[in-house]
């Protein structure tokens, strides 16, 4: 369990059973669990090939839960006359049944739905069916989406029409004057305080969005001048996603709240503040202030806003806000599970070499000897001299004074003697520089059936941690090191970076495959942003995805999405099953005329082809 750290990022609903496998415990300390090797087993025997997203409906549910239970008890605690009414923002997580499970969730605490786009407003306009529930509209507007979403107060919405831009106040306006509809707007500030790590650029003075307090004076006028003043009444603010450092909120809260009352003072009819979202999630589960983790729980978040809004509030007179929050990595990340399959592993040599004898090369005799000298005294030493005895040998075979025979010798002696220096060095408490990539040199590479341009794009592209580990045999001391290198054909579709504790590592403790004998692993808290942004980099497409509630008999498969077949992936970059068939039909005619292949082998081929459109990108 100490080694993948999973109490610390897995609690309450990761743990190790004592079979060795995950147990899922989806509805967190409420009871009820499942062995997730046997979830898999299980549907494997459904026909549901691996890569396969495993998402769990009810700790979706409960994350929902905790998030308004904290709300409620900071609420509670400070005597804080408002209430609190969040949105999920739909750019998290945008598949159907997730959405449409959240708006269900949510009914209770009349939870709504964050739109940053035109066709995210569409699902949140058709989806959000909550009494009360609001409809935040951020993101670029155009008339169209202005329009529509205004019109939707009709419907007995409540969407808030966030002004990002100067444009946009311009084209409200006219559109209320149209319309003869008095919205409700906001204004997302532009604050100086700004998150940290990757994604901080979301706030500052530079910031992409928002409005800088000079743009909101000038919104007010337009306003005031439109007789439209009172339809502002929210003020918004987003300082970028995963706050690691709760002193960062901190100082977003108070500037946010000293612009709220200000434009209370100004005369808008200030209702509601809108603290985005940046609720962190625990990837290492160090609740250090490490990119990969936060030093804060979710009750000391709701606390904080709670008493920052309340103590600006108070101190100005100002009626306390409706506290909003559009909190999406921490609502949406632990319900999915990737749980895919090692297809085989490329290890370095090791075990004891063969001794040197004299009739060697004297180049293979010094590494011989190199490898019998190594202690902990001179290991760091005797790694010097085996890199360059290497090295030499394979300037000796280009020079043609070496035979593969024995440059393969020299190869076999050099990583023996990385073997017993590594092993020396991993006693050490202190590492000297040149030797801290050795554990990754000596690592064996884990071939997995998945890509990570369409399974997780940010561990790609901005080097995201994601907690990895093998779903069973967690009571079997994992003796090997590994990195993982996907299907594409990509240098880049690899994990080399694992969770440690407030640091990454270059390797992950993993188990020796066995002969005929699956080895799944798991790829943990990717429910947030990953499934959207996914690519199909060497035409691997979506994984198939299920939705798992737990019964009182157990579990039920809810939903089964099933991921892209090939005829599919070939269709987004304009190919037709139906012509590529025909092409391939008419080439083996030819070929068949020309006598190069037998009417049998054409016909296999073809029966192979044809079979292969219709199934899954991954590998069977
Ligand atoms: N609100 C806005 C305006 C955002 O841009 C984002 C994403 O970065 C969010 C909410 C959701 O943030 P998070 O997933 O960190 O809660």
């Amino acid at each position: 369990e100490e080694l993948y750290r999973i109490q610390g990022w897995g609690d309450p609903y990761f743990s190790i059973n004592a079979a060795g496998h995950i147990t899922v415990s989806p509805k967190g300390d409420r009871g009820g669990s499942l062995d997730l090797l046997e979830l898999v087993e299980a549907l494997k025997q459904r026909n549901l090939s691996l890569p396969i997203l495993i998402r769990f409906s009810d700790i979706l549910e409960d994350r929902l839960e905790r998030l308004n239970a904290c709300f409620a008890k900071a609420i509670a605690r400070y005597r804080y006359s408002g209430e609190y009414r969040g949105v999920f923002p739909v750019k998290c997580n945008q598949q159907r049944h997730l959405v449409e499970a959240l708006v269900r969730f949510g009914k209770p605490h009349r939870f709504g739905l964050e739109a940053g786009s035109k066709p995210e407003l569409m699902i949140a306009l058709a989806t959000l069916d909550t009494p009360g529930a609001l409809l935040i509209c951020n993101g670029y507007k155009d008339q169209e989406y202005i329009e529509t979403a205004m019109l939707s107060q009709r419907l007995g919405q409540t969407p808030i029409i966030v002004l990002e831009q100067l444009e946009e106040v311009d084209l409200v306006i006219a559109a209320s004057q149209r319309l003869n509809i008095k919205p409700i707007l906001g204004v997302r500030a532009k604050l100086s305080a700004r998150g940290m790590g990757r994604w901080g650029g979301s706030a500052g003075d530079r910031a992409k969005f928002g409005l800088t307090v000079l743009e909101i004076l000038t919104t007010v006028e337009r306003l005031k001048a439109a007789n439209m003043l009172d339809c502002l009444q929210l003020l918004h603010f987003h300082i970028g996603s995963q706050i690691s450092a709760i002193s960062t909120l901190k100082d977003a809260l108070r500037e946010a709240a000293q612009i709220y009352v200000e434009l209370a003072k100004l005369g808008a009819k200030m209702g509601y503040l809108d603290v985005g979202g940046g609720l962190g999630v625990d990837y290492d589960g160090s609740k250090t202030n490490f990119h990969a983790s936060k030093n804060y729980s979710i009750q000391n978040y709701a606390n904080d806003v709670v008493a920052e809004i309340k103590e600006a509030c108070d101190a100005s007179s100002v009626a306390l806000p409706t506290l909003v929050s559009e909190s999406g990595r921490a609502i949406a990340s632990h319900q999915s599970v990737l749980v895919f399959d090692v297809l085989s592993t490329s290890n370095v040599p090791s075990g004891p070499p063969e001794p040197a004898s004299e009739a060697d090369h004297l180049i293979v005799r010094n590494l011989y000897e190199t490898y019998t000298a190594i202690n902990p005294r001179n290991y760091q030493e005797a790694y010097h001299d085996a890199v360059q005895f290497k090295e030499e040998a394979t300037s000796l075979f280009s020079f043609g004074y070496l035979g593969l025979r024995e440059r393969a010798k020299a190869e076999r002696l050099f990583w023996a003697c990385c073997e017993r220096i590594l092993a020396i060095v991993r006693h050490e408490d202190y590492v000297p520089d040149d030797l801290e990539d050795l554990e990754k040199i000596m690592a064996s590479i884990y071939y997995v059936n998945l890509s990570v341009f369409q399974s997780a794009p940010d561990s790609w592209a901005i080097g995201q941690l994601f907690p990895i580990l093998p779903i069973h045999r967690l009571n079997e001391e994992p003796t090997c090191r590994g990195t993982l290198a996907d299907l594409t054909c990509d240098s880049d579709g690899k994990i080399e970076q694992f969770i440690d504790l407030r640091d990454v590592k270059s390797v992950l403790e993993l188990h020796p495959l066995r002969p005929n004998e699956p080895y799944y692993l798991g790829m943990f808290l990717n429910g947030a942003y990953q499934e959207i942004m996914g690519n199909l980099h060497n035409l691997f497409g979506d994984t198939n995805a299920v939705h798992i509630h737990l019964t009182p008999k157990g579990y039920q498969v809810e939903h089964v999405v099933k991921g892209d077949t090939m005829n599919e992936v070939l269709g987004y970059v304009q190919y037709d099953a139906e012509d590529l068939i025909e092409q391939l039909r008419r080439r083996s005619e030819r070929a068949l005329q020309d006598q190069k292949i037998t009417l049998q082998e054409s016909q296999m081929l073809l029966q192979n082809y044809e079979r292969s459109l219709s199934r899954y990108t991954y590998l069977a």
